[in-house]
């Protein structure tokens, strides 16, 4: 099969039946058509018929190997710089569309399993049939366009003792049977997978594992439809409020919700198993296969697209009431600029010193790509109060598209809330959008998300301190302690 289009995604999720409560609810309706959902389904429809727009098919897809029809080139397992700037540039494009607000758009995940299946030798280790399930697996969402999305994080229930030591009944997903011919049998949950509305969910590692007999039942990684039997999905309360794009600009788009999964007797069938029973292999699956570096460097992409849509969005407000002629404006507007051109270097840097890994994939360099994801959930909780600062009592001042309907109001709402650079209905629209961005409970997901989705910035900081090679800077400053010159 080719790139599917907008409609065939939504026939697969809409047939597909998975089990997905929200607000008490279990939703038994068309989920394309659902309140929470519509929305986001047809942002998700709209990311896929951009592979069918001529002027981008060329730039988004290419010939699979196997089937030869086009397929989406976050599938492309690169073998060149070239490849490596070829999927950035398909990247850029869904990215730029949601402003770099789609945390999950399917080049993220699809990132991951490409380099995953480069590396599947990995698998062989655990069992040779795991190579041969991570492969076909890879083809199988290449050549069908399907979409994943993942979950890594045992419940948050007690995080000072390992899953395996936290309550006489265990609360974690884990292992409870295995059968010869139906598979393995997982029982528990796992604390979030963002996008329920995928048609896939991977089920991989992430905390890191002890290696006692008893952690075992922990350490796994496999792929399920969304709609196997036994999988539930908890949906926290949607922030997309059913408000117009003009109310809500983001949110109405964006709301990508998040959920928690319930593994309530789910037989995971032996072709999908990737990893089972080696905590080892879990706990270095993404460094020793080089995923992690695809996947980074698919963040940086969208974490670009997104700082470029904040600081457009800081400079249109700063024209818009003049104030760009402030100092602290200017700094705040300049530091956000910069942010921009830090994150540029370090995709030039990582695609300058790209190296053929020991898979055979162009792997983009990990040093810029870690620092990246290092400092960017640090940075952009500061660029949102940044633009807090900036629109300041207007992001209040933000009638809605009602109240700009109206004809006993419109006329007040025409003369004051009119701006020096631009006419009360484009001021609001843009103070609607930095409302959405820097005050709405969309945009304080967003400052979440991008603070904790690729893990625990501060254990990430640990570990980013224990590994960088500090020696010879220590050394050299030695050596200058004892200089005589
Ligand atoms: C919006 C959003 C979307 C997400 N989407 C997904 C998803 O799609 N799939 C997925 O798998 N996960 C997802 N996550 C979860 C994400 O992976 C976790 O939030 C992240 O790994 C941190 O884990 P935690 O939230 O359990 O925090 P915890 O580990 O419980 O940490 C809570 C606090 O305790 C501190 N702490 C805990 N243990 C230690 C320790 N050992 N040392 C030092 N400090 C410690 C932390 O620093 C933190 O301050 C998402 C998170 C958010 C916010």
């Amino acid at each position: 099969m080719s790139v599917r289009t907008g409609q065939q995604y939504l026939d697969h999720i809409d047939h597909q039946h998975r089990e997905l409560w929200i607000r008490g609810e279990k939703i038994t309706s068309t989920i394309s058509d659902h309140p929470a959902f519509h929305q986001i389904t047809h942002t998700m429809a709209h990311l896929y018929d951009m592979q069918h727009d001529p002027a981008l098919h060329e730039e988004m897809t290419y010939p699979s190997p196997t089937s030869k029809e086009a397929v989406g080139l976050s599938f492309l397992q690169p073998k060149t710089t070239a490849d490596l700037i070829r999927k950035r540039t398909m990247m850029k494009h869904w990215a730029d569309y949601a402003g770099g607000m789609l945390g999950r758009s399917p080049d993220y995940l699809n990132s991951s399993v490409m380099a995953l299946a480069a590396a599947r030798d990995y698998f062989k280790g655990n069992d040779p049939r795991f190579a041969d399930n991570i492969q076909r697996y890879y083809e199988y969402i290449r050549d069908n366009d399907l979409c994943t999305t993942h979950t890594l994080i045992n419940p948050q229930s007690n995080r000072a003792v390992s899953a395996s030591e936290s309550t006489n009944r265990p609360i974690a997903a884990h292992v409870v049977d295995q059968h010869p011919t139906k598979g393995v049998l997982i029982q528990g949950a796992r604390m979030l997978a963002t996008l329920p509305i995928a048609d896939e969910l991977l089920v991989f590692p992430s905390t890191v594992l002890k290696n006692r007999p008893e952690d075992q039942a922990y350490a796994f990684a496999f792929a399920v439809p969304c709609d196997i039997p036994g999988l539930k999905f908890l949906c926290r309360e949607s922030f997309d409020y059913g408000l117009s794009h003009y109310d809500h600009p983001l949110g109405s788009r964006f709301e990508e919700m998040d959920a928690v999964v319930v593994f309530d007797d789910v037989w995971v069938p032996w072709d999908r198993i990737f990893l089972l029973g080696r905590s080892d292999l879990c706990n270095s699956m993404y460094t020793e296969t080089g995923a992690v570096s695809h996947m980074s460097y698919q963040v940086l992409v969208k974490n670009i697209a997104k700082t470029e849509f904040v600081l457009g969005i800081m400079a249109k407000i700063a024209d818009t009431i003049n104030i760009g002629q402030f100092q602290h404006v200017q700094e705040k507007i300049a530091k956000t600029a910069m942010t921009v051109e830090m994150l540029k270097a370090f995709q030039r840097a990582s695609e300058e010193d790209a190296q053929i890994n020991r898979w055979g994939l162009m792997t983009p360099d990990f040093a810029p790509l870690n620092a990246m994801r290092n400092i960017f959930p640090r940075i952009y909780p500061t660029l949102i109060h940044y633009l807090q600062r900036l629109g300041a009592g207007g992001l209040m001042a933000i009638p809605s598209e009602a109240d700009m309907q109206n004809p006993d109001l419109a006329p007040d709402i025409l003369r004051y809330y009119q701006a020096a650079q631009a006419d009360a209905d484009t001021r609001n629209r843009l103070y609607r959008l930095a409302w959405d961005v820097a005050v709405s409970s969309f945009g304080q997901r967003q400052v979440l998300y991008e603070q904790f989705f690729f893990g625990d910035p501060v254990r990430m900081a640990s570990a980013y301190y224990q590994n960088y090679r500090v020696g010879p800077l220590k050394e050299r400053v030695d050596a200058f302690l004892y200089r005589n010159d």
